[in-house]
């Protein structure tokens, strides 16, 4: 295995700072060099770009960040415990690596960062469904961020990607394919991590999209798929029956049978329906 930089190992830099994974933080660590240079890679020209890491841990995906070239690396990291061996690799790439401690729930950073920014993360599992639709759902359009490049759960990545008619379709479908151009890019087995999880994982790489793909107010979209895919065995002139009082006739306005159900309709559709409902409303 050839080393990426002069830094030691990663299972010295974890001996050395008595870093034991905690499983109340989602930390499954990653400690082949070569395998996060190679993460690093599927998020484009990092060069030009400013990147924010979440969870950075021992620094494995960082190394491999700041080895192939990101401008700048701002990280943000909960477990105090990772500091230090953090701010050995700060050292090792001078003025390229600014690490944050903290909650990325909580911080607001994109204030911190030059366009163009890349997200790049291996995340949490318990907090990396909520930041991706906090990303893909800001106030205004387009984001901070041109790209996301993020490990997940392989089941995760599945709904991500998912097309109409499968069981992983749904909301996060919806929201990820309307505002960006989501594609699997890595499947990564569970020895690849200390500790090993139960599951494979896959890192999906998404392009933001300048303009969402079809138009629609991103509230009343999210309320429709809301009760759409809330009950989604259901017929959608059911479940969609408290929407609007004519139901029937925006869904067949809108090319769809009152009769489908969520699962089995593309996102064009949802988007047409989502227009007629904020016409309704005066929206
Ligand atoms: N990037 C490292 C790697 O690839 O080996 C560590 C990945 S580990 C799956 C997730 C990391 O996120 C851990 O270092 C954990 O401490 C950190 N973390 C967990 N919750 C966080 C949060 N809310 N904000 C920032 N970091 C968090």
């Amino acid at each position: 295995m050839s080393a990426i930089d002069d830094l030691p190992p990663l299972r010295e830099v974890i001996a050395a700072h008595e870093l034991r994974a905690r499983k109340s933080l989602g930390q499954n660590f990653i400690l082949d060099l070569n395998l996060t240079a190679k993460i690093a890679r599927q998020a484009g020209d990092l060069a030009g770009s400013d990147v924010l890491e979440i969870g950075p841990g021992p620094g494995g995906l960082t190394r491999g960040l700041l080895a192939e070239g990101a401008r700048r690396v701002l990280a943000v990291e909960k477990d105090a415990r990772c500091l230090p061996a953090l701010a050995d690799i700060a050292a090792a790439y001078r003025g390229r690596l600014e690490v944050v401690e903290g909650d990325a729930l909580a911080l607001d950073l994109a204030a911190r960062l030059n366009a163009p920014v890349r997200i790049v993360a291996n995340l949490p599992y318990n907090v990396g469904t909520e930041l991706l639709t906090r990303w893909l759902d800001p106030p205004e359009w387009p984001p901070f961020w041109t790209s996301l490049t993020l490990m997940f759960q392989r089941e995760v990545a599945r709904r991500i990607v998912a097309q109409p008619g499968s069981k992983a379709y749904g909301r996060l479908a919806i929201l990820s394919q309307w505002r960006s151009e989501p594609c699997i890019v890595m499947e990564v087995p569970p020895d690849a991590f200390t500790p090993a999880p139960k599951v494979w994982s896959s890192v999906v790489h998404l392009r933001r999209l300048d303009e969402p793909r079809f138009p629609a107010d991103a509230a009343t979209l999210s309320r429709l798929t809301a009760a759409a895919f809330g009950q989604r065995r259901k017929m959608l002139r059911s479940s969609l029956r408290g929407i609007s009082p004519d139901i029937e006739g925006h869904l067949r306005a809108s090319g769809i049978a009152p009769t489908d159900r969520a699962e089995d309709v593309p996102l064009e559709p949802f988007c047409t329906l989502a227009r007629a409902l904020a016409a309704e409303r005066g929206a």
